[in-house]
């Protein structure tokens, strides 16, 4: 017997016009490419948002075409997140901070046929504009005054986003689409190979964006002011983009000004209650809030996710300025949340060392996301907190199949194997200890190099740490422990492995350690060990 309920698809539109409907006038605050501070309302954003929908029209934007964007978070994007989708249409990110060569692949394999981007990235537009045929409408994201003479030159038919709305009704009707239909796409950016094409549906984005609010998960509500300091520009932001307008909360975006001093003062004038970045992003927070001597005002909480967050990043924002942690884990693959680190009334009475134990770990599985660990042959390995295997996941908004790879489907018997090493505990804490290819195989056992830059991060004299794997004759890799110090802070490679006794198996404890002035970042945040080990390999090995 079927239940008598109505059927209704899930889409982006609905979003949009539940913020509009019924939180209309809360704000959305933008820093911009200029610097100043752009503020509108979720009802003017759906209005605008019906002016892109309909110039898509007159550009003869069928259904299912991608429409590329190179941009900051700001208000502009996030009208083309539901003009475009909404419409029907794919709304594809692209990461400003890959190489151009690479940029100009992924257009031409998602087959973009409008491309907007932010003034910021003119010279990029420049350098690939003859090398993207399938563009036919490039669209500058400023007033028609502000474009550049050049720019005009270089990229023949280039029109401003204000010209282009310009002169648009807002009477527009969201069309019904099946709700599996592609609503946006973002490419992988790995370290080898070509990069690979996730593509989302409107029914994973709005079920990505229920889950995503839970109050185990990000916990936001309309009482909130959020700032995701997480690009749009990859993974659609965490999804928060798609969440602030379910729960109705005010937004802020900060643009391209994503040093401690700027997000500091953004939300100190906004009041932001909640944000959301990666662990390097909140060092330079944590760096102006020790300057400043306080928190910005209204900082309550922070979701901590796309690298590990260390234990002493959670403590100084717990301990010192009473701004609660949430550490998140996720996957481009997985739009992108998998677990959240909500602690279950049990652990509020451990002693502190081991809540912090809780804390570190990436959190359990939100309903949703089932997750398995396994060995190398595939078989089950208990949760028991210690046993060291590959993380496979399976749920509504995971990935089934790259677009268009050329290759068969990651996929086994359904599960998607994540490439990260993790244990699971009983209660269904996963701890992320190493992207597979980054763990360090020591005379055939596992050492985390998560755990030991995290033991690193701890010591007062250390800003930055990473730990990689360096061929051994006996032990076939070691770890090597590579160390940006702290400005005018002084220490030793001795007081350093010095330091891990009595935290670590005195075989984890790294060989040595390399001071260096800056550790390589990828375009997603995360440290870059293929250049880090190339660059280390010859005078390591020579010391091994
Ligand atoms: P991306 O697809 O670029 O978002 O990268 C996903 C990968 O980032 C995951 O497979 C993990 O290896 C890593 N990652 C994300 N969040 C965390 C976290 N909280 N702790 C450790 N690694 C993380």
């Amino acid at each position: 017997m079927n239940g008598l309920m109505q059927q209704h698809d899930l889409l982006i539109s609905s979003l949009i016009e539940f913020a509009a409907r019924y939180h209309g006038d809360t704000e959305i605050v933008s820093r911009r490419v200029e610097g100043d501070i752009h503020r509108t309302t979720y009802a003017q954003v759906r209005s605008r948002a019906k002016q892109l929908a309909r110039a898509l029209d007159d550009f003869g934007l069928e259904r299912g075409d991608r429409v590329g964007t190179l941009a900051w978070n700001g208000y502009r994007h996030y009208e083309l997140y539901y003009g475009v989708s909404g419409s029907g249409r794919v709304l594809h990110t692209l990461n400003p901070r890959l190489h151009p060569d690479q940029i100009a692949w992924i257009i031409n394999h998602a087959g973009d046929r409008v491309l907007a981007f932010d003034m910021t990235f003119t010279p990029i537009i420049q350098a690939i504009a003859a090398r993207c045929p399938k563009v036919e409408r490039w669209v500058a994201l400023c007033e028609a005054q502000q474009m550049p003479a050049e720019l005009r030159q270089a990229v023949p038919g280039v029109q401003s986003y204000e010209e282009m709305l310009a002169g648009q009704s807002d009477e527009y009707a969201w069309p019904s689409l099946d709700e599996n239909l592609a609503s946006s796409m973002c490419y992988t950016s790995g370290t080898t190979g070509n990069p690979k094409g996730v593509l989302y549906s409107h029914r994973s984005t709005v079920l990505h964006a229920y889950a995503a609010a839970l109050p185990d998960v990000m916990d936001v509500s309309a009482r909130d002011a959020v700032l995701p300091v997480v690009p749009m520009f990859h993974v659609n932001a965490w999804g928060i983009p798609y969440s602030s307008a379910l729960v109705g909360c005010k937004l802020v975006m900060p643009g391209p000004a994503l040093d401690g001093a700027s997000l500091f003062r953004l939300m100190d004038d906004e009041g932001v209650t909640f944000a959301a970045g990666v662990p390097t992003i909140w060092l330079g927070l944590l760096n102006q809030m020790q300057e400043e001597g306080r928190k910005p005002r209204a900082l309550n909480r922070v979701v901590i996710g796309g690298s590990a967050a260390p234990a002493s990043m959670i403590a100084t924002f717990q301990d010192r300025w009473g701004v609660k942690v949430r550490h998140a884990w996720g996957m481009t693959e997985m739009s992108p949340l998998g677990t959240a680190c909500a602690l279950k009334n049990k652990h509020l009475e451990l002693p502190p060392e081991q809540r912090m134990a809780v804390q570190v770990t990436q959190g359990r599985p939100i309903f949703g996301v089932d997750v398995r660990v396994v060995d190398g042959q595939g078989a089950d390995l208990p949760w028991d907190g210690a046993s060291m295997g590959e993380l496979l996941v399976k749920g509504p908004w995971i990935m089934s199949d790259y677009y268009e790879s050329g290759q068969p489907s990651p996929l086994r018997d359904g599960w998607f194997p994540t490439g990260d090493v993790v244990t699971i505990d009983p209660d269904g804490y996963v701890h992320i200890m190493d992207r597979s290819k980054d763990v360090i195989k020591s005379g055939g056992e596992w050492i985390s190099s998560i755990e030991l830059e995290n033991i690193a991060m701890a010591h007062p004299a250390v800003a930055m740490a990473a730990c990689v794997a360096m061929p051994h004759a006996k032990w076939d890799e070691r770890p090597l422990l590579v160390v940006v110090k702290r400005p005018g802070a002084q220490v030793t490679a001795s007081e350093l492995l010095a330091f891990y006794e009595g935290k670590v198996a005195k075989w984890w404890i790294p060989d040595d350690v390399r001071f260096v002035d800056a550790i390589p970042l990828g375009a997603t945040g995360k440290i870059l060990k293929n250049k880090l080990r190339t660059q280390l390999i010859e005078p390591a090995s020579a010391g091994a």
